[in-house]
């Protein structure tokens, strides 16, 4: 780093990065005093035209460190109508709505218009928008290119490129895209490019696409910040299993635990831990990439708005959002690139707060868990007990029915150590009814709706076929009978010893001598 960043890094006010006096004024009504190493960094060299290359992770404050001197730049002109005079590339929708949330707040003391170009929105709005000449334009790159080939764009009037989170870019298969809009806008324009990580493909791109650029690094992307409270927590690998460890965890932490984000390695996960939580009347929504937009952006601002305390999401849909203040975060999944765990853990902790990070790892995660502490540096603690002390549910789910208590060592007639009666024969938790979820439309897409519909029907009919007595809580969390690995054959059905292990419950009653 040159001594003329450290002097800016080392000033740490806002007032001495050289921002106009109206960027200033909307920076203090943000409550904002101190830029952070990424804006400190950034916004000297953005002011004097030059190109950046900055290695930040969300939640760095990297939105404003090229929001603010962009703001201040765009002072001087006037946009021409479909020839906008700044350009910033997202990969997700919702970085880009987050953008444009960035642009209005800072820009409140500029007269800019602002075009947000993501897909899943209507074309119409944003041909308007692009007719009347956008200061700024906010983009996906797939809908960027579908308004230039329509026809409704003109790219030759860019000054300020940024591509930002590239390297998600380049997981989500932009790149080419990336390529194409950049040769389209002239050499001319600076560029400012954000990117967590560098692999070799990024490394490559902005070789070919940034002039000399001043690269700035605040954390590797490896680190985790030190003011997140890290920890593993044993599982059985059921998926019911690991649902049941979940809640005991969100229960136990319920004091100290204001909202969450639930991490699942896939988006089918997600929808099933989501309608579980719901399911046992937990404050849950979903995010996934399934969602259509106005349901995604719907749950995000309930979840921002502190309406909603969990929010169960995907890697993907999730990535890079500005959600602050997010006390806990629990990965349902251990994720499979350990890169990923660092951007999980991330969304807590923000801003010097401190957070907690809760990670359900099952004996099939070692080499996972293995991979992230090797690439965090340092070892994750365990909350109760790691698992060589678990005790795992598979041999008794793959015996027989008959056979179980065998497995277990009871003998015959010996009583088994069970939940008190009343737990036991606890009323079920009631799934929301149809008219529940009517109330609240705006927090449950229809997708939802329709998939608990479905699974409701097939709950019912396994219920109808066991025409068993009341249900445990949890009992719909056990693989339904026919999935079970040693299914019962007719035959054997038929050959049941006594009462088996269906014995009824006054059976089992202790009896006063
Ligand atoms: P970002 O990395 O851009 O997603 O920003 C992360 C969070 O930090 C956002 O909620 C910002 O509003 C907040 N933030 C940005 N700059 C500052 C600052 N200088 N001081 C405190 N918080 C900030």
């Amino acid at each position: 780093m040159s001594s003329e960043d450290q002097t800016a890094l080392e000033a740490l006010n806002f007032a001495n990065l050289g921002l106009s006096p109206k960027v200033l004024s909307a920076v203090v009504d943000a409550g904002y005093t101190t830029p952070t190493p990424i804006q400190a960094g950034a916004i000297p060299h953005a002011l004097q035209g030059k190109d950046v290359l900055g290695i930040a992770q969300t939640g760095t404050g990297k939105t404003a460190s090229f929001v603010l001197p962009m703001l201040t730049r765009l002072e001087k002109g006037r946009a021409r109508a479909r020839m906008p005079r700044t350009l910033i590339l997202e990969p997700t929708r919702e970085l880009a709505a987050q953008v444009e949330e960035n642009f209005v707040r800072y820009g409140k003391n500029h007269r800019l218009n602002i075009a947000l170009l993501i897909g899943g929105v209507s074309f119409d709005d944003q041909e308007k928008k692009l007719e009347r000449g956008a200061d700024v334009l906010i983009a996906t790159p797939g809908r960027l290119l579908d308004h230039f080939e329509r026809g409704k764009l003109l790219l030759t009037g860019v000054e300020i490129l940024v591509i930002d989170e590239a390297d998600r870019m380049l997981d989500m298969g932009f790149i080419p895209d990336i390529e194409r809009i950049c040769k389209l806008i002239p050499f001319t324009r600076q560029t400012l490019f954000f990117s967590a990580t560098m692999p070799p493909e990024i490394t490559k791109l902005t070789e070919q696409f940034l002039h000399a650029p001043v690269r700035i690094e605040v954390s590797r992307a490896a680190t985790t910040a030190t003011n997140i409270v890290q920890r593993l927590v044993k599982s059985g690998s059921k998926p019911w299993e690991k649902r049941a460890v979940l809640r005991e965890l969100i229960r136990s932490e319920a004091d100290s635990l204001k909202n969450a984000i639930i991490f699942c390695n896939r988006k089918v996960d997600v929808s099933e831990l989501f309608r579980s939580l719901i399911k046992y009347d937990f404050d849950a929504g979903a995010l996934h990439g399934d969602m259509d937009q106005r349901a995604r952006m719907t749950m995000l601002s309930n979840f921002r708005d502190g309406r909603l305390k969990l929010l169960v999401a995907s890697d993907v849909a999730a990535r890079g959002l500005d959600i602050p203040d997010v006390s806990h975060v629990f990965n349902f999944d251990v994720p499979i690139h350990a890169e990923d765990y660092v951007h999980r853990i991330g969304r807590t902790g923000r801003a010097g707060r401190s957070g907690k990070s809760f990670t359900i790892a099952t004996k099939s995660d070692t080499k996972n868990v293995d991979a992230i502490e090797k690439l965090i540096g340092q070892k994750i603690e365990w909350h109760d007990g790691d698992l060589s002390t678990i005790f795992t549910s598979e041999g008794e789910e793959e015996q027989p029915r008959r056979g179980r208590a065998k497995a277990r060592g009871e003998k015959r007639g010996e009583k088994r150590d069970r939940k008190p009666r009343g737990e036991r024969h606890a009323t079920p938790p009631v799934e929301p009814t149809a008219e529940d979820v009517a109330e609240q439309p705006s927090l449950v897409p229809a997708e939802v709706i329709e998939a608990r519909r479905q699974r409701k029907q097939a709950i019912r009919s396994e219920n109808s076929q066991r025409k068993s007595g009341p249900e445990e809580p949890g009992r719909e969390e056990r693989p339904a009978r026919n999935d079970r690995p040693h299914r019962r054959r007719d035959d054997e059905a038929n050959t049941v010893v006594g009462f088996g292990d269906d014995m009824p419950a006054f059976m089992k009653v202790a009896v006063k001598v």
